[in-house]
């Protein structure tokens, strides 16, 4: 999932320096620290060594085998992607979750929504594992990234709108027509505007912000329902809240830099803020779609005309 600050242009594939961090190691086992990586790959100053750079494909793919300071970064979203995949097994293909759907536009809902989930975390995958190629793929693996994260927040988005406004089929329609309209708009937006620069407080505010834009639909939600005094608005209101404070920790290290900036060089391989967000993301996708399911059977239980 994107991260940096990144000037990307035809000189920024030349590293500072050519000098390997260490000298017994086979070259695509190579680690680099800061000065010696180009500008493209220097989005965080505090992060100090653990840079691979310059590997073929192959060399990548290698590097999933030894740690490095994406080695985190790409493995907590291989593993997000497997235990979607696993859900969808568990819960569409074999049908454990939602033996009784309401609808058969439910069942592809949710299904949307692991699919969108997988989509994420592979395009996030192949951002930290291949992005260090050269400048042209870090700007090509970026673009899928931020569409992996559109169609990520899109997942959720259409999830939770749609199974939570099942008894104001209206209301649904105009919400998810509107969500549609605005991520497609701000992909477009990111995907445009790599070529240049972008720095990643433009990058996450947007994306901060789409999200937040939840709240909206999420009030209306509560008052549609009765407000407090109804016992289902008890149940699941604070559950979006829940889904904010995950997301909110995640993107305040990212956006801080916390802890690396305190402690430079420390954070390297483990507990850097990239990686916190990367499990706050994937604690999130994991709370909502536990919830959805839930909310799903709810309804079945407690149809909308009863
Ligand atoms: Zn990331």
């Amino acid at each position: 999932m994107g991260q940096g600050q990144h000037i990307l242009n035809d000189k920024s594939d030349r590293p500072h320096s050519q000098k390997p961090q260490s000298k017994n190691v086979d070259k695509t086992h190579r680690l680099y620290s800061f000065e010696m990586i180009p500008e493209y790959l220097q989005s965080n100053p505090y992060i100090r060594t653990g840079y691979r750079y310059g590997l073929t494909f192959k060399g990548c793919l290698i590097s999933l085998l030894y740690l490095n300071n994406e080695s985190v970064n790409v493995w907590s979203h291989v593993i997000g992607a497997g235990l979607f995949i696993y859900f969808f097994f568990r819960d569409i293909y074999m049908g454990n979750a939602l033996p009784l759907l309401i609808s058969s536009v439910d069942y592809y809902v949710v299904l949307f929504y692991t699919f969108s989930v997988i989509i994420c975390m592979v395009c996030s995958v192949a951002f930290h594992l291949f992005g260090c190629m050269s400048s042209r793929a870090f700007a090509d693996c970026l673009k899928l990234d931020l569409c992996g994260i559109g169609f990520g927040i899109l997942g959720c988005y259409l999830c939770g709108i749609h199974i939570s406004f099942e008894c104001y089929r209206t209301w649904r329609l105009r919400y998810e027509t509107i969500i549609i309209g605005i991520i497609f708009i701000a992909v477009i937006y990111y995907v445009q505007g790599i070529k240049q620069y972008i720095t990643q407080n433009i990058h996450v505010t947007l994306f901060v912000t789409i999200s937040l834009l939840g709240i909206l639909p999420g009030l209306h939600w509560y008052y549609l329902h009765g407000g407090w005094s109804n016992q289902h608005v008890q149940e699941f209101f604070p559950k979006l809240f829940i889904l904010y404070g995950i997301l909110g920790i995640g993107a305040l290290a990212y956006l801080t830099k916390f802890p690396e900036r305190f402690f430079p060089g420390y954070f390297d391989i483990l507990l850097a803020s990239h990686q916190i967000w990367h499990f706050s993301v994937l604690a999130a996708f994991i709370w909502w779609y536990q919830n959805g399911i839930e909310l799903l059977q709810y309804y079945v239980i407690n149809p909308c005309n009863a």
